[in-house]
């Protein structure tokens, strides 16, 4: 067997060579000769004269090779109490008859379709179909409210909407129609039509001529074949946060991708066709999107799609309930959800009911997995706990420990290693090396290996700037961290102003904007700090307009706009009201001093700022005992 550091070398200095080998595991309609076509930017057109549908792989091929009565999708949902499974077969006939459904109404290649769905296999039907036919799918995280839905709604600007009656959480209902009607009455772009999956728990109110119910559609349509795509044609868009309020729209390829999660799964979630795979997550993310569609679909896995959440669904053990029930052999989540549980169990005793022997590895991606995180997970369940570091841009790992080459031995606080085909480098202000055990910024080197992004949505100068630009050469992953003696990487988090909140990204800008928009507030700034459970929690603080003194009111009113424009998961519920904010000279917020003050961090006295004291009096105010309590 080859060692990790030969086939890494291999993916650096071969890489037209590599990656054409990993082409050859998946089916094409055309097999691409042109593995690498460098663009002028300095990344690369993957496999461009190939032709494949991600669809097809994910069902058809399984089908056309007898694997049509093997099981693709577990819905374990204890939202509802629902369980469900789905053959290739089964998914093949649905999904054929929404494609069908899709294309009725006028959607073709290119075009875009928003999905906004709660965790239900109607949302993997409504992806897979929209691939089937070529259309470009925009999933929108259910957890979003109104204002973010729209933002998305005017970017992508989607011939259809696919969404659902309502969201369903263990005690909730949580209606989306009213939420995606008042999205588009606020978006600038109509789509043509929406199509509704009326749950039983809730039926949503259709608008005649514009709103279609989802069954019926599926059940009057003509299944659609699948259409064969280019290699770089784009499979859909994911918006992320970025530093401002208008999210980015990363866009993904189609051959790349599939090339590369396949890959992954094999090489660096060590598993094997026809085993469990169950990512954790929401298809609204990209862990959704990889991990729990396209990579166990692609490569033969059953995948396990959970509508619940780690505890209360009834109790903390229901994590290990779904494992010992659906026999996972490896479980990806995000290190809040152990966080969570570890706080309702410290003792694992739930543990003690189930049998999770199947279980390989826990993968953990999302944030940093601290070491009581680590340590707690890899002493109760008795596997390896594989932190792993990637983002919504790359689609799949960067850094890891690629367990299905060679398992390394692991250092907590580390991500391990580069994953194959990234060439990651940790680059000074000056855009030099930094010596080994420095920090710096955490680039890799161009062309990024298949399945990255391919630009933002029509927005290529964003994509230059944002990523591109600052190192010439590099790609800029908005991480600061270092790499030790061994090469092993260690993830410091962010350098910017997005923050992760229970894994979720979030852009302080963005909801500065909601903030700001309060009439009565004169400026503000919105940082992320220390939270024990989510990692971080996003705080405001606000000076008021001349002529507003209730404060309390005002702080309210700004805490449940957030809740009603972004969403209740950004956990948004302080705002502090301030005389001033400290700036430097020319005008910019100090957000990061400020967040180190606020975290109790050493911090030092910026040489650029306007007025010291107002950092003394910023300093007073969270360093008070009741800061602390409210923390
Ligand atoms: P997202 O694009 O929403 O998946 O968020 C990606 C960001 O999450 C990264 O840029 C990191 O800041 C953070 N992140 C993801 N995985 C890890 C990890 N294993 N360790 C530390 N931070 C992580």
């Amino acid at each position: 067997m080859p060692t990790y550091k030969e086939v890494y070398q291999k993916s650096i200095n071969q890489k037209a060579a590599f990656w054409a080998e990993q082409a050859a595991e998946i089916a094409w309609y055309r097999p691409p000769t042109q593995i690498l076509e460098p663009k002028p930017n300095g990344m690369a057109d993957w496999f461009a004269d190939g032709l494949l549908n991600m669809c097809y792989l994910a069902l058809d091929k399984h089908v056309e090779d007898g694997k049509g009565s093997s099981t693709a999708l577990i819905y374990d949902s204890p939202a509802t109490g629902k369980k469900e499974t789905y053959t290739y077969h089964q998914l093949l006939e649905q999904v054929s008859q929404m494609a069908g459904g899709l294309k009725s109404l006028g959607v073709g290649q290119g075009d875009r379709v928003v999905i906004y769905m709660p965790m239900v296999p109607e949302a993997v039907i409504a992806m897979l179909a929209c691939a089937r036919i070529g259309a470009v799918h925009s999933v929108v995280f259910g957890g979003f409210a109104a204002h973010e839905l729209a933002l998305r709604i005017d970017d992508a600007r989607p011939k259809v909407i696919i969404s659902a009656s309502c969201g369903k959480e263990l005690e909730k209902i949580i209606p989306y129609k009213p939420l995606l009607d008042k999205a588009i009455a606020g978006s600038t772009y109509k789509p043509a039509h929406c199509i509704i999956l009326q749950r039983p728990m809730l039926t949503a109110s259709l608008e005649p001529g514009r709103d279609l119910d989802y069954a019926e559609l599926i059940r009057k349509s003509a299944p659609a074949d699948c259409l064969p795509v280019p290699s770089t044609h784009p499979l859909y868009i994911l918006y992320t946060s970025g530093t401002t309020g208008t999210p980015k729209g990363i866009v993904r390829d189609t051959g790349g991708y599939a090339v590369a999660l396949h890959f992954s799964m094999r090489h660096v979630y060590g598993i094997q066709p026809g085993e469990v795979f169950w990512a954790a997550s929401d298809v609204g993310w990209v862990v959704g999107h990889s991990y729990i569609v396209y990579a166990p679909m692609i490569y033969g896995c059953p995948t396990v799609l959970f509508e619940g959440k780690p505890i209360k669904s009834p109790d903390a053990g229901v994590f290990w309930r779904v494992i010992q029930e659906h026999k996972v052999k490896v479980l990806f989540t995000a290190p809040t959800a152990i966080r969570v549980i570890k706080k309702e169990d410290p003792e694992a005793i739930l543990l003690k009911n189930y049998d999770i022997s199947s279980l390989r590895y826990l993968f953990v991606a999302g944030e940093r997995c601290d070491p009581a995180t680590y340590h707690w997970a890899s002493e109760h369940l008795q596997v390896p706990v594989v932190d792993h570091w990637w983002q919504t841009e790359t689609g799949w790992p960067m850094v890891a420990n690629m367990m299905g080459i060679e398992a390394l031995p692991f250092k907590p606080g580390s991500s391990t290693v580069p994953v194959c085909g990234y060439d990651i480098c940790i680059l000074g202000e000056d855009g030099t090396e930094m010596p080994n055990g420095e920090t710096g910024y955490i680039t890799a080197k161009l062309p990024l290996p298949p399945g990255c992004l391919i630009s933002l949505y029509e927005n290529e100068a964003r994509f230059h700037a944002g990523y591109l630009q600052t190192f010439p050469g590099y790609y800029l992953s908005g991480d600061g961290g270092y790499k030790d003696e061994d090469g092993y990487i260690y993830i410091m988090g962010r350098v910017d102003d997005v923050i992760n909140v229970a894994g979720h990204r979030l852009s302080t800008g963005e909801i500065e904007e909601v903030v700001a928009a309060h009439p009565a507030v004169a400026e503000c700034a919105v940082i992320g700090i220390e939270d024990e459970l989510r990692g971080q929690i996003p705080v405001g603080f606000i000076v008021l307009k001349e002529g507003f003194a209730d404060a309390a009111e005002i702080q309210a009113a700004i805490i449940s706009q957030v809740r009603d424009q972004v969403g209740a998961f950004a956990v948004f519920r302080k705002v502090y009201t301030v005389a001033r904010l400290p700036k430097t000279r020319s005008g910019k917020i100090l957000r990061k001093t400020m967040r180190k003050i606020a975290d109790r961090e050493p911090y030092t006295m910026p040489s650029t700022i306007e007025d010291p004291e107002v950092l003394e009096e910023l300093h007073q105010l969270l360093q008070a005992p009741s800061y602390k309590q409210e923390k």
